[in-house]
């Protein structure tokens, strides 16, 4: 991978992670659902229960006096629940105002002879204080009757509830207690110790459990029932009892659960389904923060892996294994009692495969559109190179059979001869030149190591190019140079220095000065040299040390050129652990700046 990739890859699992974390924060209405869904899958096979209902139902109320008369129907029916001895008796009615003194007297009786009864107390005043029972109705114990409806369903339970100075435990919880006979719930930060059962249950959160509704509804024995059949009280021996109204008409707290497709379940099944999950003793624990963070991490990152480390089918395939590991993961850990923020395990899979596969689709495409172009200028090269070739080629074949065919003077012969040797000659600069790219961009030049004087390898330059120069009538001008030693391959420098030159004559009018010059800066020396020629436009500046690339001016301007000069240039400077600046602009000249490490001895005036 290159770095640009490994950049643009860590941005993806970043921007994934942070998204995921965000999109778990705002999506916990379908985290609900899908907490739902998993609990209506896994349906817990039927439970022995340990509760039972005495239901104030439709038929009871109907039949019994209505609401006006509840208290007595409910002592009525307590008597003959308390005679089969059940152990304990949980009422999930607001006993608070006065009602009719003989009802109450007769309700008060029953209670009397309830072993373990626990009533319900309810929190008013917005939460300031607590409203309990009237004081005739003695109980062993009193618990709240909150629930925890998020969306209109009852997922969650808190087990602790505090109004003003008072805290009460739920009434479910109670009854639990007393029916195991224990004296006291012992505390610490995350749970709650009942007996021998330890119930997970954060004091920050409110002792809040998650409710484990039973797969079929609870055995249920209603007031009208229990008064026509006498012998159902036998059902309530040795039972958990919760009493309460479940007629669709009177109970104020019905509310959804997870099981519940449309039909709403009444508070007092409700608490004893609360019950029931303190008597499985197996609980459902949301995955603490940390937890969340570091599995969304992980599914982000081996999303983005996927497409970072492999390609093609390869990388679709972990991408859909990522994926199926997102889906499947947090029902996984619900059958093992772990709730995990659905949507941020999907989002943070999602977010990761389809961004990290993107991103690789578009580098891809970039790094084939670049290949192409520099195909294509490559073929263009070559057809130039070999355009040039011909020239001394034909010049060189010319003259050779000029010397075999013709009867020619010794003079005319050695002009001849003096021809192919310097065209010979160039033939084979023009291939050393090309050579010499393709080693020095592989890494096989070796550089040489010695020490020269920067004035003597520039004084060299200049005789080479000057005929080049005066051709055009162009002058050199050579400023101030310091008296400074390079370190390196002369040669090259010399390959360096002189290309600097002749593109500086072959770019620019007749009848115009090249000014040359080499301060000294610091530790370094800056060789610039600078033309008054056709200049290039600022986009193209970056892209002339490519191999092969020619700025649309140039190639306008009908100067021969391959387009490979200033890569090597650079490549050589690069080597020198020195680098290259280029300021231009079009019709305006251009200045060439070598910025290399240098040893001073003194500056010197030419
Ligand atoms: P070429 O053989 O084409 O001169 P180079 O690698 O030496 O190849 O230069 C690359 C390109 O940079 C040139 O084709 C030209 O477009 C531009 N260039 C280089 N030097 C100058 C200059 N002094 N003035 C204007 N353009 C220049």
């Amino acid at each position: 991978m290159r770095r640009g990739g490994a950049v643009g890859y860590l941005s993806v699992l970043g921007a994934s992670f942070v998204l995921a974390m965000v999109a778990g924060w705002l999506g916990a209405g379908i985290d609900n659902d899908a907490y739902d869904w998993m609990f209506r899958y896994q349906r817990p096979g039927p439970a022995h229960s340990r509760s039972i209902l005495l239901a104030v139902d439709e038929e009871s109320l109907a039949n019994l006096g209505g609401m006006p008369n509840l208290r007595q129907a409910l002592a009525e029916g307590l008597e003959r629940v308390a005679a089969a001895r059940p152990r304990a008796v949980a009422v999930d009615v607001i006993l608070a105002d006065v009602g009719d003194v003989a009802q109450s007297a007769a309700l008060a009786s029953a209670f009397g002879k309830t072993p373990n009864l626990v009533l319900a107390c309810e929190m008013i005043d917005q939460g300031r204080r607590w409203e309990y029972p009237r004081k005739e109705f003695r109980a062993a114990a009193m618990g709240h009757v909150h629930v925890e409806p998020g969306g209109g369903v009852c997922r969650q339970a808190p087990l602790m509830k505090v109004a003003g100075r008072d805290r009460r435990w739920a009434l479910a919880l109670e009854a639990y207690r007393l029916s195991h006979g224990v004296q006291d719930i012992i505390e610490s930060p995350g749970d709650l110790q009942v007996g021998a059962a330890t119930i997970p249950a954060r004091s920050e959160e409110s002792r809040a459990i998650r409710i484990r509704y039973l797969s079929s509804p609870i055995e249920r024995v209603s007031l009208w029932e229990l008064k026509n059949h006498p012998e159902f009280a036998q059902r309530f021996h040795d039972r958990v009892v919760f009493v309460g109204v479940t007629a669709q008409s009177a109970a104020a707290d019905r509310f959804m659960t997870p099981l519940s497709d449309a039909q709403t379940m009444a508070g007092v099944e409700i608490h004893a389904s609360i019950f029931e999950t303190l008597e499985g003793g197996r609980f459902l624990e949301s995955a603490s923060n940390p937890a969340v963070a570091g599995l969304c991490l992980l599914l982000a990152a081996a999303g983005v892996a996927a497409f970072a480390f492999r390609s093609g089918w390869q990388a679709y395939a972990l991408a859909v294994l990522v994926l199926a590991a997102a889906h499947a993961g947090p029902y996984w850990l619900f059958t093992h009692d772990v709730v995990f923020p659905y949507f941020a395990a999907v989002s943070a899979a999602w977010l990761s495969t389809v961004g990290a596969g993107a991103f690789q689709f578009v580098t891809v495409r970039r790094q084939l559109r670049q290949s192409e172009a520099q195909t294509a200028r490559y073929q263009q090269a070559v057809h130039f190179v070999t355009h040039e070739m011909r020239t001394p080629l034909t010049a060189i074949q010319g003259s050779s059979e000029l010397m075999t065919r013709y009867n020619l003077t010794d003079e005319k012969r050695k002009q001849i001869a003096d021809l192919i040797n310097s065209e010979s000659k160039r033939l084979a600069r023009m291939i050393e030149t090309f050579l010499n790219v393709e080693r020095l961009s592989a890494g096989e030049m070796e550089l040489k190591q010695e020490t020269f004087a920067v004035r003597e390898v520039l004084e060299a330059c200049l005789v080479r190019a000057r005929p080049l120069a005066e051709r055009k009538q162009i002058r050199f001008e050579v400023g101030e140079v310091a008296d400074a030693a390079l370190t390196g391959d002369r040669e090259l420098m010399e390959y360096a220095i002189y290309n600097l030159l002749t593109n500086a004559v072959k770019y620019s009018p007749a009848a115009t000065v090249v000014t040359v010059s080499g301060r000294a800066d610091g530790e370094r020396l800056r060789l610039a040299v600078r033309d008054q020629g056709i200049g290039m436009e600022q986009q193209e500046l970056r892209n002339i040390f490519q191999k092969f690339y020619r700025t649309g001016r140039a190639v306008e301007s009908g100067e021969a050129g391959t387009g490979i000069g200033l890569s090597i240039v650079e490549q050589i400077v690069t080597h020198h652990g020195g680098r290259i600046e280029v300021t231009s602009a079009p019709g305006k000249g251009s200045c060439f700046t070598l910025v290399l490490p240098a040893q001073f001895a003194g500056v010197v005036r030419e």
